[in-house]
């Protein structure tokens, strides 16, 4: 469950739909305004989810299907990608790197 880490209310999927689509590092907790970022944990989990993305947008170029199906495919798989990411958002109260 994604929750703020100062005032632990659990995020709704629509706070954790504008953490996705938001381009800047912390995204301030629709409840408290304490900034949040992504976990260390959950940024590494995201990057699982991109791997087998890009399986399904190239893996149907090299197999004889028509360009329909590849689409669908790539589509389903972009769809798969994004709820995976929304359910697995874990936050952090500072911003953590690998390194
Ligand atoms: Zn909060």
């Amino acid at each position: 469950m994604t929750q703020c880490t100062h005032c632990s209310t659990p995020w709704s999927v629509r706070d954790k739909i504008r953490r996705l689509v938001t381009f800047s590092q912390g995204l301030p907790c629709p409840y408290c305004g304490t900034i949040q970022y992504y976990s260390l944990k959950s940024k590494i989990r995201s990057s699982y989810f991109i791997f087998p993305m890009l399986l399904f947008f190239f893996i149907p170029g090299f197999l004889d299907t028509p360009w329909q199906l590849h689409i669908l495919i790539a589509a389903v798989g972009l769809f798969v990608t994004i709820v995976l990411q929304i359910k697995t958002i874990e936050l952090s109260d500072k911003e953590e790197y690998p390194f």
